[in-house]
C-alpha cells in the first residue's frame, strides 16, 4: 500500500540528560586545547595549559542531531563546556556568527552556570548568565559564544536552522571578540579584549 504521505519525515524523540547526553545524536565532535590557538587573549596562559595538560586535553564537546536538510529544518544538540581559565579569562567555545547571518538560535541551560557572550558587528554587546532552566533566544546577526564561569561543566541544549552554518573567521579575523569574560570578586565580569581589532563586514569564512 502506498500511503499519500510516504515521503514525509517522521517525528522523533530525543533523550536529553542534564549532563548533555543526547540519545539520537547523529554527530559528535570535540574541541581540545590544541584546537584553541588564538582563542584566548592570554597566549602565555594558554601555552602554560598546553604544557601542563597537553593538546589533547578536552575543552568542550558537542552532540547534535541533524535530522533534515534545508531551510525550515532544525539542528538540535547539546554542548558541554568544561570549567577552566586562562589567566583571568574563563573557558570559552570558539564562537561564531551564523553563515546565514539572520538565523536565530535557542540555548537552554541544562546544568552548570555560564554566560552567553553576544556581540554584533555594529558594536552592540550583551552577556547573559544562564543556570539550569534558563534559556536565551539569540536573534540573527549576533556573534555568540558560551563561557563557563563556574567549576562544573556548563551544559546547554541548542536548536537552530539547519541551513545556518557557522562563520568562525569573523572572530579570529578580529583578534577575538570585543569583550572577554573574566574572573571577578562577584564571580565574573566583562572587560574589553585588548587584542580586538574590530569586526570586518563581509567576511564569509
Ligand atoms: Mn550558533
Amino acid at each position: 500500500m502506498v500511503h499519500a504521505h510516504a515521503q514525509v519525515d517522521q517525528p522523533v524523540t530525543l533523550g536529553i540528560t542534564p549532563t548533555g547526553d543526547l540519545d539520537g545524536a547523529s554527530r559528535h565532535y570535540e574541541k581540545k586545547l590544541g584546537d584553541m590557538a588564538g582563542v584566548y587573549a592570554d597566549e602565555t596562559a594558554w601555552q602554560a595549559e598546553r604544557s601542563v595538560n597537553g593538546d589533547d586535553s578536552l575543552v568542550y564537546y558537542v552532540n547534535e542531531q541533524k535530522y533534515q536538510e534545508g531551510p525550515g529544518a532544525l539542528i538540535v544538540g547539546t554542548s558541554v563546556l568544561l570549567p577552566g581559565s586562562y589567566g583571568n579569562e574563563f573557558a570559552v567555545t570558539r564562537g561564531h556568527l551564523h553563515g546565514v547571518s539572520d538565523r536565530a538560535e535557542l540555548y537552554y541551560c541544562l546544568s552548570g552556570r555560564g554566560v552567553m557572550l553576544l556581540e554584533t558587528i555594529d558594536g552592540d554587546s550583551s552577556a547573559i548568565e544562564l543556570t539550569a532552566g534558563q534559556a536565551v533566544n539569540v536573534p540573527g546577526q549576533w556573534i555568540h559564544r558560551s563561557v563557563n564561569v563556574d567549576t562544573e561543566p556548563f551544559v546547554t541544549l541548542f536548536c537552530y536552522s539547519a541551513d545556518a552554518g557557522q562563520n568562525y573567521g569573523i572572530i579570529s579575523d578580529a583578534g577575538g571578540m570585543k569583550n572577554l569574560v573574566v574572573r571577578d570578586d562577584a564571580g565574573w565580569r566583562t572587560m574589553p579584549n585588548p587584542r580586538h581589532t574590530g569586526y570586518t563586514v563581509g567576511v564569509t569564512q
